[in-house]
């Protein structure tokens, strides 16, 4: 098994041989390395909740903290079956650099509960939720550690979170200290949510899609054809702003099957579909494996770590990648990508759409003042057209590719933020 962990140790150790030379002070500089490959603090216990049987139930659960130089930890919690501790802890490092990536005043970190929550209930989904606010219990806050939606984590869910956080501060008489509400993101907008949060991350990608096909000169949107794998809030959103943007999405899958259709696919129709049958229906299904292998310009992996690995990267046709899920490439993969020329933009800038809204929700939270919609929109496409633009200058300078660059900007503002602080 692939431990993502030490992939993100890996990455680490790659950018920081380019970056030493910027250092004057060496052993400054590998101290500094050295504590970032560790996260500050992490956290890990059981949550127990009341099945609707009347049997109780535990489930693991994590929180990697893994920087707060820069700001308050920042990352979302996900709900998976598949979640394990180096998952998480890996996934708290690509915060920490997707934060400083674009320049937003937050650290890194990241939550996971190993369950299935497909098969609770809406009360018991609601107990675990709770559960998970009391395990962390003064870990977190606004100040402190502000938390998001992850993989299977809705607004729900962060509206449930939110409202227990309140009832602890109001339990230790603390309410008063503190903005319940700022403790955290992805919220919905009935309970102090942003406009424009839910759409964000996908959103995001597209508005990087757009600079790459300035920087290489794509003529024909219509002629760009993507492939999508994972069908969640993050390649449903990124699927239809591309379609409106001009470009055609060709093939979309979910964890079950795939849809493929070289006329270009309609991903407002196929969501209503699955809404109401349950999952994706294809004349010709299409399997995962397919799915990143097809003939296409463009492929945005959006589900999970771990699916362009040594095995598949000489497999894959797309000449350029955009990773909208965390961790979608083995650095063994990266190199064999790296070789056949193609380019790929790594998910610390690619979806960084989501936690940049984040921290407009938690500016709008804190300030009390609400934006329109077009306001966050404003705000979020120059965030991420400058963060781009910075990061694929320095991959041009530098030729090397655009996830080095990307982490030679990032962990270069993380090292600063050490050093000034002195905390090496
Ligand atoms: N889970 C999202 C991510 O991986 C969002 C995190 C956030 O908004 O804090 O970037």
């Amino acid at each position: 098994m692939h431990n993502p962990y030490q992939d993100a140790v890996t990455q680490l150790e790659l950018v920081a041989k380019r970056l030493e030379s910027e250092y004057e002070d060496k052993k400054r500089f590998q101290t500094a390395i050295s504590l970032l490959k560790t996260p500050e603090t992490l956290h890990e216990g059981m949550l127990e909740i009341t099945l609707d049987s009347g049997k109780k139930q535990s489930f693991k659960a994590f929180r990697s903290q893994h920087s707060n130089v820069r700001g308050p930890y920042k990352g979302g919690i996900r709900f998976h079956p598949g979640v394990t501790k180096e998952e998480v802890k890996a996934l708290s490092l690509w915060m920490s650099w997707k934060t400083a990536a674009v320049n937003i005043p937050y650290g890194g970190a990241k939550g996971g509960v190993i369950v299935d929550p497909r098969k609770l209930s809406t009360t018991e989904l609601e107990q675990l939720s709770r559960a998970y606010v009391r395990f962390l219990g003064t870990a977190i806050g606004p100040w402190i550690d502000v938390p998001a939606p992850d993989v299977n984590t809705t607004p729900q869910i962060m509206a449930w979170m939110a409202d227990e956080y309140e009832r602890m501060q109001q339990e230790s008489n603390t309410a008063h200290l503190q903005n319940p509400l700022a403790s955290f993101t992805g919220k919905p907008l009935g309970l102090g949510g942003s406009l424009g949060r839910e759409e964000a991350t996908g959103l995001g990608g597209v508005y990087i899609l757009e600079e790459l096909a300035k920087k290489l000169a794509w003529k024909r949107k219509q002629d760009i054809t993507i492939a999508i794998q994972g069908f969640g809030n993050v390649g449903y959103w990124f699927a239809a702003h591309a379609v409106t943007a001009g470009y055609k999405v060709v093939a979309v899958s979910d964890s079950k099957t795939g849809i493929y259709d070289p006329n270009g696919l309609d991903p407002v129709a196929i969501l209503a579909s699955k809404r109401k049958t349950g999952q994706l229906t294809a004349a010709s299904p299409l399997s995962n494996q397919e799915l990143l292998e097809l003939g296409v310009d463009v492929l945005v992996p959006a589900a999970l770590e771990n699916v362009i690995t040594a095995e598949n990267a000489a497999m894959i046709k797309a000449t350029t990648i955009i990773e909208m899920a965390n961790g979608p490439t083995t650095p063994e993969a990266d190199e064999i990508l790296a070789k056949r020329n193609v380019t790929v933009i790594p998910d610390i800038l690619a979806n960084a759409g989501g936690v940049s809204t984040s921290y407009f929700e938690w500016v709008q939270n804190l300030s009390g003042s609400y934006w329109s919609k077009q306001m966050v929109l404003e705000k979020l496409q120059p965030l991420m057209t400058t963060a781009f633009d910075a990061i694929w200058s320095l991959h041009l300078a530098e030729k090397t590719t655009v996830r080095l660059a990307a982490y030679q900007v990032a962990v270069r503002r993380v090292i600063d933020a050490l050093f000034l602080r002195g905390r090496v």
